[in-house]
């Protein structure tokens, strides 16, 4: 058994030094510093008890990958301590973590609350999936506290939120809402993947379970995709045994590839909410521009909240450019510095269309219901210079 190098409980360490050091063991694998890559899709025993008890949970070990892994069980690990969870598990995507939270915690009869502003494909679930299997699903005016709020007084087993939202970047409060959920005994979760746990801990504000894509900061270079959920053990466990069955699991590679990212995850964040805030500031007085989509802007509906619940925020804005659709092409076809790409929080600039990515299936009548302007554009910083992203905007924007 590799020696633990830090304590399974009350890691006490600034998210730097945890997004490190967490979840690390010292590899008894010929003092290799760095997490070896366990590809093993079984593991020997040479006693038979020994098989028993691992099997059986009396004590620690591996048996079949697609169960638990040597690799995925450090990352694991790590978000762990960086979300101050009791327990985590891991998932072959994000979408797997969100569809197995869900489909594990829920029955025909069972009542959602959520909002119109979930991630795409989270709102496909509650949608299309979810009313097949006579789970009721509420959707609520992001915006709009109150009618979250009566929604879940109504009766709710599980209350599903983001915070801030995409691509409009809408803030929940999160403690006024679990409160909320508490009061009717409904299982609070938030998928916290634009936040990451540098900028938002939502167990510390009252969630139950927090849910990341880790395809997109935690790994940060977009090169591999991943889930994860953190928080009570009795949750987890029951998240873990549905996965195990149903096979959406994490492999080893992914996992190392997200590991190895996540330890620059806290400067990749700090710098990304900095360059994100100088340019919403830059964009917000450019006279080509409509409106500035940031929670670090005094001026976003959501500020003050955000303020009270984030640390940082976050890398990620957007914005729409006065004028016809040409001014978006000749806009995004004049940008150096960023990928034309699906997906956010790498370390390379990406910028998208909610148009042709992740609204592409919302009819126009509803997207502009869900204040998503058409000439809508979403930039997802990642940790080039300021300057150089800044001069890249006035260039691209003078050629309207
Ligand atoms: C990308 C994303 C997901 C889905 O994650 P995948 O790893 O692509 O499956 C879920 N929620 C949010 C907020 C996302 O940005």
């Amino acid at each position: 058994m590799p020696r633990k190098k830090t304590p399974a409980k009350g890691f006490a360490s600034g998210p730097g030094t945890a997004a490190v050091w967490a979840g690390e063991t010292e590899s008894s694998y010929q003092g290799a510093t760095q997490t070896p890559v366990v590809h093993s899709v079984t593991y020997a025993f040479e006693d038979l008890q020994d098989w028993f008890d691992v099997a059986q949970g009396r004590k620690e070990g591996h048996i079949y990958s697609r169960n638990t892994n040597p690799t995925v069980a450090v990352l694991e690990e790590k978000i762990r301590h960086l979300e101050d969870a009791e327990a985590s598990t891991s998932f072959a995507t994000g979408m797997a973590a969100i569809s197995n939270t869900l489909f594990s915690l829920l029955a025909p009869g069972k009542r959602v609350v959520s909002i119109k502003d979930s991630y795409g494909g989270t709102s496909r679930i509650f949608l299309e999936f979810l009313p097949r299997y006579d789970v009721h699903v509420s959707l609520c005016d992001t915006s709009d506290h109150d009618e979250i709020e009566a929604q879940v007084a109504d009766g709710c087993d599980i209350l599903y939120i983001e915070s801030p939202t995409n691509p409009t970047l809408k803030v929940l409060d999160i403690s006024r809402l679990s409160d909320a959920a508490r009061a009717v005994g409904a299982i609070v979760v938030v998928d916290n993947t634009f936040a990451t746990p540098i900028n938002q801990n939502p167990l510390r504000l009252g969630a139950d379970l927090v849910v990341h894509s880790a395809t997109k900061f935690l790994g940060g270079h977009s090169d591999a995709m991943g889930g994860l959920v953190c928080g009570s053990k009795d949750l987890i466990q029951r998240l873990f045994q549905f996965r195990e069955i149903n096979g959406a699991s994490l492999d080893a590679m992914s996992a190392y590839l997200i590991l190895r990212g996540m330890k620059t995850l806290e400067i990749r964040v700090l710098r990304q909410n900095e360059n994100a805030l100088a340019l919403a500031e830059f964009l917000q007085q450019h006279p080509a521009i409509d409106e500035v989509f940031y929670p670090g802007l005094a001026s976003h509906p959501g500020h003050q909240t955000a303020a009270r619940q984030m640390r940082g925020f976050g890398g990620v804005f957007s914005f729409s450019l006065k004028g016809g659709f040409k001014n978006v092409e000749t806009f995004l076809h004049g940008l150096k510095f960023a990928h034309l790409a699906a997906s956010l929080g790498s370390v390379g600039t990406l910028v998208g269309l909610p148009k042709t990515t992740s609204h592409v299936e919302t009819p126009a009548a509803e997207r502009a219901k869900l204040g998503i302007p058409e000439n809508l554009i979403r930039y997802s910083v990642g940790i080039e210079n300021a300057e150089d992203l800044l001069r890249d905007l006035e260039d691209a924007l003078a050629l309207l």
